[in-house]
């Protein structure tokens, strides 16, 4: 009787104990979770506009300091880009284009390569929501449109080449 007693108690006794362990894991694990969180939280460009007023740079190294923007559907909405470089227009112009939904960026950005004639925005604008003029160093330039319907629009610069580095996302809630 005295044996079965003790089995059971050291059976009670294990199974506390694992538990417990498996407890203290997930724990671990939620920390660990947290601690991600915190990191991206630094990390994340995103720039949430209350009033509608975005300021967003390009640099030499053909890049913006954003990737998204959130904006509300229906809100005035100006983008003022300032270009940080040193490089000039010609070599490393920088824009602000804002795509419709659907379009293909890859063959947005081959047909803007190709107007150079118009500060490479292709003439046809019906795949544009809006764009900003095309800037060198040290230059400044706004765009004011009203946001669309809520959803995720794609921005990019439309220098030639500019796309795969400087795009994003314009998140309308
Ligand atoms: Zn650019």
């Amino acid at each position: 009787m005295r044996t079965i007693k003790y089995v059971l108690a050291s059976a009670f006794a294990l199974s506390l104990m694992v538990s417990c362990g498996g407890e203290k894991k997930k724990e671990e694990k939620k920390e660990e979770k947290v601690k991600l969180g915190v990191r991206k939280e630094v990390k994340k460009t995103t720039e949430d506009v209350n009033d509608g007023s975005i300021v967003i740079s390009g640099n030499d190294l053909m890049k913006f300091d954003k990737s998204e923007i959130k904006v509300k559907a229906g809100q005035k909405v100006k983008v003022t880009l300032r270009h940080k470089g040193k490089l000039d227009i010609n070599v490393m112009g920088h824009n602000f284009v804002v795509l419709k939904k659907g379009v293909n960026m890859a063959a947005f950005a081959g047909k803007a390569a190709a107007s150079k004639d118009n500060q490479y925005i292709p003439k046809d604008t019906k795949d544009v929501i809006a764009h900003t003029g095309l800037i060198g160093a040290g230059q400044t330039t706004t765009v004011e449109f009203v946001a669309p319907e809520a959803g995720t629009y794609d921005f990019l610069c439309s220098f030639p080449g500019h796309y795969a580095m400087m795009k994003g996302k314009l998140i309308v809630e």
